[in-house]
């Protein structure tokens, strides 16, 4: 999987950078549409730390993690957001189905 410096979402433009981030993988700051990545994880880790950030902005972007929203419980939103990605992640790179270009 290519990680992308500049993806769209929902309209928005993001930007993805790796540098160091402390004590968790990356960091998704959604004021400045940035997602900072660990720049020394292996690069599987970092593809899929990278579909876990995603996921975040798609939640964040449809405004599931307000008040009254179904992630309203961040920790409902994390513990559905690491299994979805890392599951989405298995089943692309088992699949053959990330480009590696
Ligand atoms: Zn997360």
């Amino acid at each position: 999987m290519r990680i992308p410096a500049k993806f769209r979402a929902n309209g928005l433009e993001w930007s993805v950078i790796e540098g160091e981030v402390e004590d968790v993988y990356a960091i998704t700051t959604f004021k400045k549409q940035t997602i900072l990545i660990e720049q020394s994880l292996p690069q599987q880790l970092k593809e899929q730390t990278f579909l876990h950030e995603l996921l975040h902005v798609v939640i964040w972007s449809a405004g599931l993690d307000t008040k009254g929203s179904i992630f309203e419980d961040t920790e409902l939103e994390e513990r559905t957001v690491n299994s979805m990605a890392n599951g989405l992640y298995q089943v692309l790179n088992d699949n053959g189905l990330l480009n590696k270009d």
